[in-house]
């Protein structure tokens, strides 16, 4: 079994349409996928629609942004209802709060001498409700202001540079609430880079409020996570009682380290998240 429960399209920050990203999956043998867009369902219907028609099992998804201790944190809801109304309404407000975030940054990068960003990153949105950083990357490496993307948030968009906005997203709580409200798990994505941005206290707290929230799942298998961060991670998974995960976060093929289905299969005794899902 082929599983990739994490990946975007280009109704968030990913490059590939839907229906590409489903065919791309399963032409790397993928036999159980989510799509799982930044704070958007929109994809959903389509990449549906193609995995159905590839015989590809197809769980509704998404990744939403959380603020904690003024840093982001990345909550991914499996098997979710994507017509779930309050789900629905709650992300529009985050898209609100996006958009504004939006012409923020390009102020920001205005005032280092970098105009017309907004528009520019609109044009490598095809979801004018999903703008984000990366989109704002991509303007700038295409216009020759940057080589590459991680150039690009390492001079302007991580946390700190000139370009970055500090943001203020949903709660953890109330995120996952947003999931479980619509008949989905709560998952925390990519967990190794909360370590590299909080103390372990904090990041132990994370956890705590996230379990205690009603956060059943963890990303032990993640495009990002080293051999040993699988290990550290396979521990919190058995410690917490947590079910594991598996997701590349592939956005496309020149900014990815690890292609769609291309994650190594998790370690043999944790409970995977996908026995709670088919
Ligand atoms: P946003 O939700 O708009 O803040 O954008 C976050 C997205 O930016 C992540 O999901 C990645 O796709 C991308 N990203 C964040 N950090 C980096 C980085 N260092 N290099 C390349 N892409 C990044
Ligand atoms: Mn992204
Ligand atoms: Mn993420
Ligand atoms: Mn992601």
């Amino acid at each position: 079994m082929n599983v990739d429960l994490h990946c975007h399209s280009n109704f968030s920050d990913g490059c590939l349409e839907p229906a590409d990203v489903v065919r791309r999956a399963h032409g790397n043998g993928v036999t159980l996928l989510s799509l799982t867009d930044h704070d958007a369902l929109d994809g959903t219907e389509e990449a549906a629609r193609e995995a159905a028609a590839l015989g590809v099992r197809f769980v509704p998804g998404i990744e939403i942004s959380v603020t904690y201790q003024n840093r982001t944190v990345h909550v991914v809801g499996l098997g979710i209802d994507p017509e779930n109304p309050a789900l629905k309404s709650s992300l529009e407000r985050v898209h609100a709060g996006r958009a504004e975030r939006a012409q923020r940054m390009a102020d920001a990068l205005a005032r280092v001498g970098l105009g017309g960003m907004l528009s520019g990153a609109q044009r490598f949105a095809r979801n004018q409700a999903m703008i984000g950083r990366a989109h704002f990357a991509r303007h700038m490496v295409a216009s020759g202001i940057m080589p590459d993307m991680p150039t690009v948030f390492k001079h302007y968009l991580a946390h700190g540079k000139p370009g970055f906005i500090p943001h203020r997203w949903a709660e953890l709580e109330e995120v996952v609430d947003w999931i479980r409200g619509a008949g989905g798990i709560a998952v925390m994505a990519h967990p190794a880079r909360y370590c590299k941005q909080l103390s372990k206290a904090a990041f132990d707290n994370l956890i705590d409020i996230f379990v205690a929230a009603g956060g059943e799942g963890v990303e032990v298998m993640a495009g990002t996570h080293s051999p040993e961060e699988v290990q550290r991670f396979a521990t919190l998974a058995r410690r917490y009682g947590l079910l594991a995960s598996v997701g590349s976060d592939f956005h496309g093929e020149s900014e990815s380290l690890v292609d769609i289905g291309r994650c190594n299969p998790l370690p043999p005794d944790l409970e995977p998240v996908w026995h709670r899902l088919v």
